[in-house]
């Protein structure tokens, strides 16, 4: 009786270990990919709202690539993509404003289409959308290829076979698969859907979360598309940026450089326009 319940107690801290392994690596796929799609690809391939040197600037083009893996998104293609985003934010030529999609799925099919185009240069963007970006064509053409992303996709597998106590947690695979796109899709649709509006502006930008702890900052786009070049995304004192923080922590360690930093300011007034 004793040995038996002893074998049931090993069990059931076995399987608690598993599971604690598995959620690690779910959470940790999720805040590293997301970190680096809006601290490089965002706040510094698209923006250039701080710099670094040539050296840190591979460094986390290499990290961008390891840890969006399987779905690893090119800076170039990005920058030109989120800069047509500004320009016509929810208008028809917007690359993916859920307000032209005719659901969640049809605009993340949209946005891979126009992303894809460019990765291949098969679409000529307007000349403003280009450079200042950072280019690693090795490092792309690897990300690109299906043998890297087959490799990705297997070493993510390998890991549920290896601690899954039960099938039912393979169903969280695809979202390792396509987690940049996902990460995309969910700031695009919610940022442009769901939330209050810090700012009246002429699209359809919102504030999803108040604590943004899903995609560390980026659902303020109401703040952001008010203010595009401030590093810090929130506005109100309620409101936290987890990536902002990192970006200061970084600045102090004089990993990147803020140079003219754009203060994004929230008033509770209406602001007067320039013709008052
Ligand atoms: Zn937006
Ligand atoms: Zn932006």
């Amino acid at each position: 009786m004793t040995a038996a319940r002893s074998r049931d107690d090993a069990a059931l801290r076995g399987s608690v270990a598993k599971v604690a392994i598995l959620l690690s690596f779910f959470v940790g796929h999720w805040v590293l990919s997301v970190f680096f799609q809006t601290f490089f690809l965002h706040r510094y391939s698209a923006h250039r709202m701080f710099s670094m040197s040539k050296a840190w600037e591979r460094f986390f083009y290499l990290c961008t690539f390891v840890f969006q893996g399987a779905s690893f998104l090119q800076p170039r293609a990005y920058a030109i993509l989120h800069r047509e985003h500004h320009a016509y934010s929810d208008t028809e030529k917007d690359p993916h404003s859920p307000h032209h999609a005719r659901h969640f799925l049809d605009m993340m099919w949209k946005t891979a289409l126009l992303y894809g185009a460019l990765v291949r240069r098969q679409r000529e963007p307007e000349a403003r959308f280009e450079g200042g970006y950072p280019e690693w064509k090795l490092l792309d053409s690897l990300g690109e290829s299906w043998l890297v992303r087959f490799a990705f996709a297997v070493g993510y597998t390998l890991v549920y076979m290896a601690f899954a106590p039960h099938w039912g947690w393979f169903l969280l695979l695809p979202a390792h698969y396509l987690m940049g796109p996902i990460h995309g899709a969910i700031v695009n649709w919610g940022g442009h859907m769901i939330g209050y509006r810090n700012f009246d502006l002429d699209d359809e930008s919102r504030n999803t979360l108040p604590f943004d702890f899903l995609t560390l900052g980026e659902l303020f786009q109401n703040n952001h598309h008010r203010f595009g070049q401030a590093v810090k995304f929130s506005v109100r004192a309620f409101e936290i940026d987890p990536t902002y923080m990192m970006i200061r922590l970084l600045a102090a360690l004089r990993v990147v450089k803020i140079e003219r930093e754009q203060i994004a300011r929230w008033s509770p007034e209406p602001v007067p326009s320039a013709a008052e």
